[in-house]
């Protein structure tokens, strides 16, 4: 199945199969299971989350998505508008990703203040040598 960029607005109700939708407003895409259970995919965007790429042969969403709430556990990435499937993953490697995710993220909040730190430094240390 080759999957199509959408912009929307708001996210439709009904979704169809075969069409990732995204939403800059509300930095959110979703699409149906790659796999045709009908399940709903949700994947918020941002830098600490997925990143849709736009080309003329279709969309790409990084990083793979992982249904493993979803009976079919379908684990898939999208390049270009094809689908490329990724190996299910056991329950070890799924509590792995999850904690990769949560220290990405932690690493991303946590550089505001080490940057507001280092400035401050500066600041401090300008003032020094201009007085
Ligand atoms: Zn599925």
């Amino acid at each position: 199945m080759k999957f199509v960029l959408q912009r929307v607005h708001y996210m439709p109700k009904e979704l169809q199969p075969g069409i990732l939708y995204v939403s800059e407003e509300f930095l959110t895409a979703a699409h149906l299971c790659a796999c045709g259970c009908g399940a709903k995919i949700r994947t918020p965007l941002g830098p600490t989350e997925w990143s849709v790429e736009e080309d003329p042969q279709g969309p790409s969403l990084w990083p793979s998505v992982g249904n493993w709430q979803q009976g079919c556990r379908s684990h898939y990435w999208f390049r270009n508008g094809e689908v490329v499937w990724g190996e299910a993953w056991s329950s070890e490697q799924i509590a792995a990703g999850r904690a990769q995710e949560q220290e990405r993220r932690r690493s991303y909040y946590a550089k505001p203040y080490s940057v507001g730190r280092w400035r401050r430094l500066w600041k401090w240390l300008s003032r020094l040598f201009a007085g």
